[in-house]
């Protein structure tokens, strides 16, 4: 079982959680995922940052989803 915390309120309402997990179908250790101030989630690690559909962590689906068809 990974082991990651959840918090909220590190941008005013927003969602984030964070926590070393390897997330099956990502293939990297992602390490946290926070909601932009337009509502998009991020999910990243020390090398990057990628837009994701729902977290990871808590499944949660973000409020504005990623662009399709790219
Ligand atoms: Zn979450």
């Amino acid at each position: 079982m990974p082991s990651f915390v959840i918090s909220y309120g590190v941008n005013k309402g927003a969602h984030y959680c964070s926590g070393r997990t390897n997330w099956s179908g990502h293939g990297e250790a992602i390490s946290s995922c926070d909601e932009d101030t337009e509502g998009r989630f991020w999910v990243s690690n020390d090398e990057y940052a990628s837009q994701v559909a729902f977290c990871p962590y808590c499944g949660k689906k973000a409020p504005t989803q990623p662009e399709q068809g790219n």
